[in-house]
C-alpha cells in the first residue's frame, strides 16, 4: 500500500478562528507516521495537472452547477462560511478541487491501495451542498469519495463499494449515489445523538439502489467489542459481494477520547478494518475524512499497520454496554440480511 499526502493541506484552508478542521491534522498524521517508521509521497496542486476550470468540470460529475457556481462565488469574498460548521479561505476552493482530483485521478489509475492525507474532508457533502436535511456541510466542501467512485466508474468497474467508518455519518456520499447501484456500507454513532442525524438502518437506498446502502449504528459508548461484531459481518457481506474497487472513508474520529464523537474504538477495531480492506485485495482509494485528535495518530498508525498485514497484537479495550449492544447486532443483522436479498 502507498501513502500520498497533498503538501498543500498543511497550509491552505485554514479557519478564523479555532476549529477542529484545520492543517495541524495534517502535521498531526505525519509525525505519528514518521514516529512509526512509515513513509508516504508528497505531491502538490501542479502535480494534478489540470487547470481550474478542468477540476471544475471532474467536480461537476459529483455536484450541481448552482453549488459550484456559489463556493467559486464565496471564495472570491474570503474569509467566508457556508454554514455556523463550514468555512472558506484563501486557498480552500484550490485545495478542495485539488483533493477532489487527486481522489478521482487515483481511482482512475491505481492497481493496488492508496491512502490519500489530503483536507477538506468530504463525505457529509452532497449534490447540492447539505445532503438529506443536514443542518450543515460539517466541515465538507467537495465529496472526495464520490470523486473516487466515477473515477472507478470511468476505468469501467460497475461493483464499486464504498466503507464509511468515520464516526459521522456519510450522508453527502450515500445522497449522491442513493439510487445507484453502488454498494455503500456505513458504521457510525446513533443519528439519534449525533450529526448529522441520518444514517438509520431503514435508509436503504432508492430504485435501482434499494438494498445498496447499508446503516450499521453503534450506540453511545460503543467499544472495540461491538465493533469486532459489525467489522466481521461487514466482511461476510464485502467477500460475498466481491466488489471489483472498494472506496473508503476514512474518518479517525471514533477512537476512545478523539473529541467530536462519544465511539470508543481503540487501535485494535482500526487494525482489523485495515485487515478486512486489505483482504478484500481489490484496487482501493482510501481518502482521510475526520479524525481531530488521538484518533489521527494511534487511529490512523494501527489502521495502516492492519492496511500492511503488520503483526500486532492489539487487545480490545472497550466494551459496549449490554443491553445497547445487543440491540446494535439485533438492528446490524436485520438491515444486512434485507441488503443480502438484494445485492447478493
Ligand atoms: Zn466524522
Amino acid at each position: 500500500m502507498e501513502i500520498e499526502v497533498l503538501s498543500e493541506s498543511k497550509t491552505l484552508h485554514r479557519p478564523l478562528a479555532e476549529h477542529p478542521e484545520n492543517p495541524s491534522r495534517v502535521d498531526r498524521v505525519l509525525s505519528a507516521l514518521k514516529s512509526s517508521g512509515l513513509t508516504w509521497r508528497e505531491i502538490s496542486i501542479r502535480d494534478t495537472g489540470l487547470t481550474l476550470e478542468e477540476q471544475l468540470k471532474i467536480a461537476s460529475r459529483i455536484h450541481a452547477k448552482g453549488y459550484l457556481d456559489y463556493i467559486v462565488r464565496l471564495s472570491k469574498s474570503t474569509p467566508a462560511l457556508i454554514d455556523e460548521d463550514t468555512y472558506v479561505s484563501q486557498g480552500s476552493l484550490e485545495l478542495a478541487l485539488a483533493t477532489l482530483t487527486e481522489s478521482y485521478n487515483l481511482a482512475l489509475h491505481t492497481g493496488s491501495t492508496v491512502l490519500l492525507i489530503s483536507r477538506p474532508p468530504g463525505h457529509h457533502a452532497g449534490r447540492g451542498g447539505r445532503a438529506m436535511g443536514a443542518s450543515t456541510q460539517g466541515f465538507c466542501i467537495l465529496n472526495n469519495a464520490a470523486a473516487s467512485v466515477v473515477g472507478f466508474t470511468d476505468r469501467g468497474f460497475r461493483k464499486i463499494a464504498v466503507l464509511d467508518f468515520d464516526a459521522h455519518h456519510g450522508n453527502g456520499t450515500m445522497e449522491i449515489f442513493y439510487r445507484e447501484k453502488i454498494l455503500q456500507i456505513d458504521l457510525h454513532e446513533d443519528p439519534a445523538v449525533l450529526y448529522p442525524h441520518t444514517g438509520y438502518p431503514e435508509e436503504m437506498g432508492e430504485g435501482e439502489g434499494f438494498g445498496y446502502k447499508v446503516n450499521l449504528v453503534l450506540p453511545v459508548g460503543g467499544g472495540d467489542d461491538l465493533y469486532a461484531e459489525l467489522v466481521e459481518r461487514t466482511r461476510t457481506l464485502l467477500e460475498k459481494y466481491s466488489p471489483e474497487a472498494l472506496v473508503v472513508s476514512a474518518g479517525f474520529d471514533a477512537f476512545l477520547n478523539d473529541g467530536l464523537a462519544d465511539l470508543a474504538a481503540t487501535e485494535i477495531t482500526y487494525y482489523k478494518l485495515g485487515l478486512l480492506i486489505r483482504s478484500l485485495s481489490v484496487p482501493t482509494v482510501l481518502v482521510l475524512e475526520g479524525g481531530y485528535g488521538v484518533g489521527l495518530e494511534r487511529g490512523l498508525v494501527s489502521f495502516i499497520e492492519g492496511l500492511m498485514s503488520a503483526r500486532r497484537k492489539y487487545t480490545a479495550k472497550t466494551t459496549t454496554l449490554r443491553a445497547l449492544f445487543r440491540k446494535a447486532i439485533t438492528d446490524a443483522e436485520r438491515v444486512l440480511e434485507k441488503a443480502s436479498r438484494r445485492v447478493l
